[in-house]
């Protein structure tokens, strides 16, 4: 068998085609991936920045009314002073303004003249907090950074400073939110929809505390190493994807309060965008993967269509040698493929061509030019086989008598014309199954399988009287001696039989020529 060397042209293709579709089907997953992610991070971005600034418009109109209020009862306390009852009216107002836990009246000193219910117990003491310190300090509106109050709760100190008609400072009103309760905060960003899996909001003081967050350990937490933080402490509002304070990748959106100097966060991890455009991208792939393979599978089968031609050819050429070059069919080729058929051409060309040498090579190997009968080499062939095969036959040598004269006095043509001649008169009165061979010279040899000797005598018989009895072409006949033997009768090895046969030619030279002798 022979061994194949290289690959194919259906596998080269093939896999050009394949390693070209996966590159593609990468390049375009790459592609598609980072165009998803651009735009979820796009899309992402501005959803938490509608949240930011819906919170953010929300908190800042709630603050105004809130703080308008509260100065509005301050102003009022003033104007009322002793005619009204202080406490019942701070219990009016936080009826009125849920938002806030608690309020209440701060005299110059720091002492609580009245507060709301919850409170009271303190009435008459003097409060030593960070935010009444700051507000009778201050003396202005107010609103503080979150500090942990004489309950020991974190808070925000809304408050506004009391003037008396003379303008004297008098105190402060001041109304608190409890941070890590329910408030205004956490009732306005509970329930609004977020922008996506894992996203939170959260809200930070101008000094970047954290006045509320979902995770309420970290209300009271500096959240300043914040980027996002950092640009709503210098009042700039943004979206941006930066890595928090716990040190995970978030797409941020930001907007600074208009009224205060407060800030809301909104935030989406990064990871639970991304997540979600790698499934997308992998479902897509999900997609085209079958398809592609579909599709690699039908170029395999066309490829091999397309190279079927060119496959029957090179198998047919490495068939061809001269052994099999003339039995050897031709593939039949039906085709379209340009190549193919010019390659289909010229192969037949050569093939034809290879063929043609071949035929005259083996009439060259096998006869004798002059004559047209088998040579030696056929003849010491089939008395090979023959003997191997124990055929049994005779051998006919026959020699023109006197030829040398027929050269001497004719020439040298006119001796290849009788040759020519004798060689016709031995074919024509032999059998088709005998084997006529031009031995050499004027000599010829005439093997007869499964002829007994008499059989070949009369053969040889016969081819002498027509000579005698015949013109040759020097317009005289031409006479042979001819000597026989028998295979096995006469001897069983070749050399002896040849010996056997040419003694017997001889014996018919010398009884005069023109005669059959056998041995
Ligand atoms: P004999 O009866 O004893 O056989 O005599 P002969 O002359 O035939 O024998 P000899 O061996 O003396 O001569 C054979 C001659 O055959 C010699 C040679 O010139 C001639 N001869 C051999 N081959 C060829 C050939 O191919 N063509 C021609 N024209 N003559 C040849
Ligand atoms: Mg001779
Ligand atoms: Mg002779």
């Amino acid at each position: 068998m022979d061994r194949k060397k290289g690959f194919t042209l259906q596998l080269m293709v093939s896999v050009l085609v394949i390693l070209s579709g996966l590159t593609t089907l990468a390049a375009s997953m790459f592609i598609a991936y980072r165009n998803e992610k651009k735009s979820l991070t796009r899309i992402t971005l501005e959803m938490n920045k509608i949240n930011s600034d819906r919170i953010a418009d929300s908190v800042d109109g709630l603050f105004f009314t809130m703080k308008t209020s509260l100065s509005e009862t301050a102003r009022y306390l003033m104007r009322k002073q002793g005619q009204t009852d202080v406490s019942e009216m701070l219990n009016l107002f936080l009826l009125n303004h849920p938002d806030f836990n608690s309020v209440s009246m701060v005299n110059e000193n720091g002492i609580l003249l009245h507060s709301s219910a919850g409170i009271t117990e303190m009435t008459g003491q003097k409060v030593e907090s960070v935010g009444v310190a700051q507000a009778l300090r201050e003396k202005r509106p107010l609103v503080s950074e979150p500090y942990m109050s004489v309950g020991n709760r974190l808070i925000v100190l809304v408050s506004e400073p009391l003037f008396d008609e003379n303008g004297t400072y008098r105190g402060f009103l001041g109304a608190s939110i409890r941070l890590q309760e329910q408030n205004l905060l956490s009732k306005m960003i509970t329930g609004v929809p977020s922008g996506g899996s894992g996203s939170y909001v959260f809200v930070v003081s101008s000094s970047g505390y954290i006045l509320y967050h979902p995770d309420r350990s970290r209300i009271g937490e500096n959240g300043s190493e914040n980027v996002a933080v950092q640009d709503l402490m210098a009042g700039k509002s943004g979206a941006q994807r930066l890595v928090n304070t716990r040190g995970i990748d978030m797409l941020a959106s930001y907007t600074a309060l208009k009224g205060l100097n407060w800030g809301v966060v909104s935030q989406t991890p990064t990871n639970a965008v991304l997540s979600d455009s790698k499934k997308q991208v992998l479902g897509i792939a999900l997609y085209t993967i079958p398809v592609m393979l579909v599709v690699i599978i039908i170029i395999y089968y066309l490829i091999g269509k397309v190279s079927e031609p060119l496959v029957k050819l090179a198998r047919f050429a490495s068939r061809l040698s001269y052994r099999t070059a003339a039995d050897e069919p031709f593939p039949r080729i039906h085709d379209w493929n340009y190549e193919a058929n010019k390659l289909y051409g010229a192969m037949a060309i050569a093939v034809n061509h290879v063929r043609h040498e071949y035929d005259n090579l083996l009439l060259e190997a096998h006869t004798d030019p002059l004559t047209g009968l088998f040579n030696r080499r056929v003849m010491d062939h089939y008395i090979q086989v023959w003997m191997a095969e124990k055929v049994p036959f005779c051998l006919l040598i026959l020699d023109l008598d006197h030829f040398k004269q027929v050269n001497d006095t004719y020439g040298h043509d006119a001796g290849d014309e009788v040759l020519r001649a004798v060689a016709q008169t031995v074919r024509a009165n032999t059998r088709r199954e005998h084997v006529c061979c031009r031995f050499g010279g004027e000599e010829y040899v005439v093997l007869m399988p499964g002829t007994t000797r008499k059989e070949a005598a009369g053969y040889a018989e016969t081819i002498r009287l027509c000579l005698e009895q015949s013109a040759s072409p020097i317009g005289r006949p031409v006479t042979v001696s001819v000597g026989l033997a028998a295979y096995p009768d006469s001897a069983v090895d070749s050399e002896v039989l040849f010996r056997l046969a040419d003694e017997a030619l001889y014996k018919a030279k010398r009884a005069g020529r023109n005669r059959v002798e056998s041995n």
